[in-house]
């Protein structure tokens, strides 16, 4: 993996994305000098966008363009958690005010109607599962964070189960775990066959091209964007390829981005599956930030996910030993550690956990900054950002526009060497959790 250019280059494929039939990306689209819409990155928040500008205006001409091929972004390299709830809520930043996140609730709940609808319309076979998710505890200081979420979801009208550490052990298959709680709210997907079911679905009026990276913003009377084509002409351009916004010069004291990880076993076999608990499916997420996920996916697999890096990837070989050992210490009793897939994403944090959603200068819009959660963030607010660009009143829209923006970060090296401080202390602070 690389971060030195405008657009994120990773060295190993997304697991998720391998595990699928190969797909032919979209690179020989005519391209037109210019467009009305021009939408830079083709993750969730950059589909969900060209796909709304099209549903609102049949004849707009939109071209969607992606660094990479679809399914190799952070789209298709996260842990395919779909969750409908504010993240992290005890997370410095994060802690929302009953309101607001009753709001944002709602947003994710019209996004999830939006998503399931897409899902359904055109068959995409993504392993769509309602299945609600864990919020598991392995220390007493993670069962009082859980605790204080808890009380949180009260607040916010959230039902929610407390599950006790037998019963876990029986679902899960690992006494690991002291405490969790569980919430309806969430869905599981295959990451990657769900964003190129999008990508493959998109209406007409959208021209996608992959292996295009854009290389810079022209802001000029010559509105538009450069890649190794040549200018690109557009009256109106979304910013939607997160962290990498600050590559094109955009929003750079506004957020970082970090590496996480993820690796995914071979299949495997009845009984070493069995020792994976009683649910067919089931995920887990820590209850802190640097903890690990889990989760027990469709095809007899198991994925494991941890650890962070500030703005560079760590090299395979550590994130192995690291993602190995968190797997052995929570299922002592497998007979391999071993992964088929394992591979890491960038995905771009801010100070106080807001999303930069809006007009950055006239006629350039972003939606960016979607800390961590942004399968069902990207494809809610990417909906919402064509919806504000066309004019659209709706309450949801003036809900997120009133939420909270990024707050200022300084610059480095005072930056980078507090994030890196942060990420030590907390990693320390998580103990067990990691
Ligand atoms: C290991 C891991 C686990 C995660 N787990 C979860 C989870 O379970 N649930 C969840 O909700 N979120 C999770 N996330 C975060 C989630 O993946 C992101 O929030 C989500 O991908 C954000 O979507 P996006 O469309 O905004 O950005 P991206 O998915 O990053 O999409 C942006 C796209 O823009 C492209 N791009 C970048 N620069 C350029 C350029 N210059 N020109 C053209 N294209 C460009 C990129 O190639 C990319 O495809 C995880 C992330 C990782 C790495």
């Amino acid at each position: 993996m690389s971060s030195r250019t405008t657009y994120p280059v990773y060295e190993s494929r997304s697991g998720w994305n391998s595990l699928l039939p190969a797909r032919t990306a979209k690179t020989n689209s005519v391209i037109e000098n210019k467009y009305d819409f021009i939408v830079i990155g083709a993750g969730y928040t950059g589909l969900a966008a060209g796909r709304r500008l099209a549903e609102l205006n049949g004849s707009a001409s939109i071209l969607v363009l992606e660094a990479s091929v679809v399914g190799e972004g952070s789209s298709a390299r996260n842990s395919g958690f779909v969750i409908a709830l504010p993240h992290n809520t005890n997370m410095s930043g994060h802690i929302s005010p009953a309101e607001v996140a009753k709001k944002q609730i709602r947003v994710y709940d019209s996004g999830l109607r939006w998503l399931k609808g897409l899902v359904d319309q055109y068959h995409i076979d993504c392993g769509w599962n309602p299945q609600g998710k864990y919020h598991g505890a392995a220390t007493a200081e993670g069962a009082l964070s859980l605790q204080n979420t808890a009380s949180q979801y009260d607040k916010w009208g959230v039902e929610y189960q407390e599950i006790s550490q037998a019963q876990l052990s029986e679902r899960l298959g690992t006494r690991y775990y002291r405490f969790a709680i569980q919430t309806n709210s969430n869905v599981f997907i295959q990451p990657a066959a769900l964003v190129r079911g999008l990508a493959d679905t998109l209406p007409t009026n959208v021209t996608l091209v992959e292996n295009c990276p854009v290389l810079s913003v022209e802001q000029g009377r010559e509105r538009g964007v450069r890649t190794a084509q040549g200018l690109i002409r557009g009256d109106k351009i979304i910013v939607a390829n997160n962290g990498f916004a600050r590559k094109l010069g955009f929003l750079k004291d506004r957020m970082f981005t970090i590496f996480t990880y993820a690796a995914i076993t071979p299949e495997l076999d009845p009984e070493q599956l069995a020792l994976h608990g009683s649910e067919p499916e089931w995920g887990l997420i820590p209850a802190n930030r640097m903890g690990t996920t889990l989760r027990k996916i469709q095809n007899n697999r198991f994925m494991v996910r941890s650890a962070y890096s500030y703005e560079k990837p760590q090299t395979e070989k550590t994130v192995l030993a690291l993602l190995e050992d968190c797997y052995r210490r929570r299922y002592p009793a497998v007979k391999s550690h071993r992964f088929e897939h394992l591979w890491g994403g960038a995905t771009a944090l801010t100070r106080n956990g807001a999303t930069y959603f809006g007009e950055i200068s006239p006629n350039l819009y972003a939606s960016v900054g979607c800390n961590g959660a942004g399968v069902l963030k990207g494809t809610c607010y990417g909906k919402l950002l064509a919806e504000l660009m066309v004019g659209q009143k709706t309450q949801e829209l003036a809900d997120v526009l009133a939420m909270d923006k990024p707050n200022w970060l300084p610059p480095e090296p005072l930056r980078g060497a507090a994030v890196k401080t942060a990420i030590y202390l907390q990693k320390r602070k998580a103990g067990a959790e990691r």
